[in-house]
């Protein structure tokens, strides 16, 4: 149950003074349906109003349009609106005349606010009309007596339609007032090292900047808010984790015969970084608890044999492995590649997908169900109810983010205490790491195979286009295999697919019956065999959309282009780029841009010349994009941070995580004062489903 400290700040935004059901139903856009919602608010802007000129200096020369200005003067007279003409109030300090404007208020409204004879300080931006100085719609209008409510300097928050900056002002100045002083949940050696204030004063501060520097993300009141959010993100993460890790697995422990045997064929030498990862694996696999790890490397980095590796311990240990693939092409080419690399081992690898139908089906299932088949590699058929194993201990993920949650677990279920493996081309820096898989265990694959050749990767603006199409033509003669990206049109598959066509269309014009086509839209069939067709047949150049992001491999191709390459993210364009450089032959990566370039789209094309590091690239991309977009989090339902800013308060990620793992080693139960503590950090942020893992614990 919340603690009750807390009720206050967990009231509905209706609950605030002058908040009524309809500002409410504004105020929850902007910021969120609670009180303490509105304490995450943070200005945006501030407005300075501590010039208070006489109106006779207001001139366009020292007061430029838009200057705020604060003015104490008379009330003179009114002049109501007639037609079009808006309603006004002349006031006056002996020095000079100032016209306040109004369009749409009623008259009677504006005789109570500002009555004939009376003194009025009044706030907002200045105009000038006819030479006269004018303001419409003055932000304050207030008695004099009442001026020091006005504050000098006010800060600015984002809005949504129809709510106005002085109502969410009100409402936030509200639930700041409502804030109670909280127990410190920070070591005080940190919060001391960093100068960091105390909570409540910190969202105080906060909301109460004085310069454009308080609206840093670096500024300290925001720094500690931002920790806040992190610590109890960390914290959640940690606390799955660690009931994770208690819950039993199986001890597998392989005896290496096979390994040893598949390695010996495989005809390279393992990388540092596949060896590592291997040992990781094995070492989780053997401890009793449940493996749930995450293997993690960039396109090309050699995944599979690591995958492979992790499933023989399995098979050496008595017990079967599942691969699941998202989609049939990939399913396919994993089980063409896992029979060759594991036939020196003499290990049986099946395949079940929605393709296998009837008899196979059916003889697939019963030697699953045996044991007969120790390994099998498939899509989402692979989870249907009446797939079953008779001893399943590991279950392979592949491209894990194209899966949802349930189904990640789902393949794991199907065995008895079964270890998962999940894999990700996705290079994601650390920091996301931390925040978004902070429950998972991770090794990464950092190096790639030695003897690849970087792809020379060159930006291209449109208008040169016929040189570009002469010189695939000139390859093309040479034997050179070809992708030819599509551009990516927004939200619209269907605009993506027309531009698909018409291009595989004029391509084939010029070079008939060796163009090919392949899309989202095939059937999977269909798209087998036009991958089949580029990749040992009479096709050379392959039009896609970006169907072909995932893992396909043809290491004959050596040319891609990519048109529109400015509608691409930065990781998007890494991952295609790296269908090509796969084999020994140099490489070329073209892309094709509709000049001018703004400024971000620039910067990604520089940045994927410059270098082929998956992760130096998603942590330009976070740079450029910010985390969500990286992650895909926008779709994928991930915790969103409001306060936290992944590219300003990186290292921040790091020390929390860190703190959260010590703090449950220190005190799992959460029960020392500082764990009392942190308990309600975590109601604050809205962490506190986690909460449950400690009873259970
Ligand atoms: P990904 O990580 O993208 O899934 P793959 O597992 O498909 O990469 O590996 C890419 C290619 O590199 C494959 O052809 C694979 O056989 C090869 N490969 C993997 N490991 C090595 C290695 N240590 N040395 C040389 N080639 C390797
Ligand atoms: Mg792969």
């Amino acid at each position: 149950m919340r603690p009750a400290i807390l009720d206050r700040l967990f009231a509905p935004v209706a609950a605030l003074a002058g908040i009524g059901p309809q500002l409410a139903r504004l105020v929850e856009r902007a910021a969120g349906p609670l009180v303490v919602d509105l304490l995450w608010h943070l200005p945006s802007g501030i407005v300075d109003r501590r010039a208070t000129p006489r109106i006779g200096a207001l001139h366009p020369r020292d007061w430029p349009d838009g200057s705020v200005v604060t003015v104490t003067a008379t009330v003179e007279r009114h002049q109501p609106g007639a037609g079009r003409r808006p309603y006004r109030v002349f006031v006056s300090d002996g020095s000079g005349g100032l016209m306040l404007v109004y369009f749409n208020v009623k008259g009677d409204q504006l005789q109570r606010l500002l009555p004939v004879g009376a003194e009025r300080v009044i706030s907002g931006r200045v105009e000038y009309y006819d030479g006269m100085p004018q303001i419409v719609h003055p932000d304050h209008v207030v008695a004099a007596e009442a001026a020091e409510k006005l504050r000098a300097i006010e800060p600015v928050y984002p809005l949504t339609a129809g709510l106005s900056p002085r109502v969410i002002a009100r409402a936030v100045a509200a639930a700041v007032e409502r804030a109670p002083e909280l127990p410190e949940w920070l070591q005080p050696e940190l919060r001391e090292r960093r100068r960091w204030p105390a909570w409540r004063e910190a969202v105080s501060a906060a909301h109460n900047p004085q310069t454009a520097a308080d609206l840093a993300p670096e500024s300290r009141p925001r720094e500690r808010l931002a920790y806040d959010e992190i610590l109890a993100s960390q914290l959640a993460v940690a606390l799955v984790r660690a009931t994770r890790r208690r819950r039993r697995g199986r001890a597998l422990a392989g005896s290496g015969a096979l390994q040893a045997r598949v390695e010996a064929g495989f005809g390279f030498q393992l990388t540092t970084s596949q060896r590592q990862a291997i040992a990781e694996i094995a070492a989780d696999m053997q401890t009793p608890h449940r493996m749930m790890r995450l293997l993690q490397g960039d396109v090309g980095s050699g995944k599979t044999v690591v995958a492979l590796c992790a499933m023989l311990i399995a098979v050496e240990s008595g017990a079967q492995a599942a691969l699941l693939a998202p989609t049939e092409v990939l399913a396919r080419q994993h089980h063409h590649v896992l029979q060759r690399l594991a036939k020196p081992a003499g290990v049986e690898i099946g395949l079940l997908t929605g393709r296998e139908k009837g008899r196979a089906r059916e003889s697939m299932l019963a030697s699953l169900a045996s044991g007969l088949t120790p390994v099998v590699v498939g899509t989402h058929a692979l989870l249907q109810q009446d797939v079953e194993f008779r001893d399943l201990a590991l279950a392979v993920i592949d491209e894990q983010h194209r899966f949802g949650v349930e189904q990640r677990l789902a393949l794991a279920a199907k065995g008895r205490d079964a270890d998962t493996l999940l894999m990700s081309a996705t290079p994601i820096p650390r920091t996301l790491m931390l925040t978004a898989y902070g429950d998972l265990d991770v090794s990464r694959l950092t190096e790639k195979p030695p003897g690849r050749r970087p792809v020379d990767t060159r930006a291209v603006p449109l208008d040169r286009f016929d040189e570009v199409a002469r010189g695939i033509a000139r390859a093309l003669k040479a034997g050179a295999k070809v992708f030819w990206v599509c551009p990516m049109v927004e939200e619209s598959e269907n605009a993506d697919l027309a531009a698909a066509e018409a291009r595989f269309k004029a391509l084939s014009e010029l070079l008939p019956g060796r163009v090919g086509l392949v899309h989202g839209r095939m059937r999977s069939a269909d798209k087998d065999r036009a991958m089949a067709e580029f990749a040992d047949g009479p096709v050379a150049l392959l039009v896609a959309t970006t169907v072909i992001e995932v893992g396909i491999d043809v290491p004959a191709a050596t040319i891609m282009v990519v048109e529109h390459a400015e509608r691409f993210g930065l990781a998007q364009l890494h991952q295609l780029r790296g269908r090509i450089g796969r084999g020994d032959q140099p490489s070329t990566c073209l892309l094709l841009y509709q000049p001018p370039l703004g400024e971000i789209a620039r910067q990604r094309l520089a940045i994927l010349r410059e270098t082929d590091d998956g992760f130096r690239i998603a942590e330009e991309d976070l740079r450029l994009r910010g985390g969500g977009e990286v992650l895909g989090t926008r779709q994928s339902g991930l915790p969103q941070l409001r306060l936290a800013d992944l590219a300003s308060h990186a290292t921040l990620i790091t020390v929390a995580h860190d703190d959260a793992r010590l703090v449950l080693d220190r005190d799992p139960a959460l029960a020392t004062p500082r764990g009392e503590a942190l308990r309600l950090l975590l109601y604050l942020f809205r962490r506190d489903e986690a909460i449950q893992y400690l009873r259970a614990g």
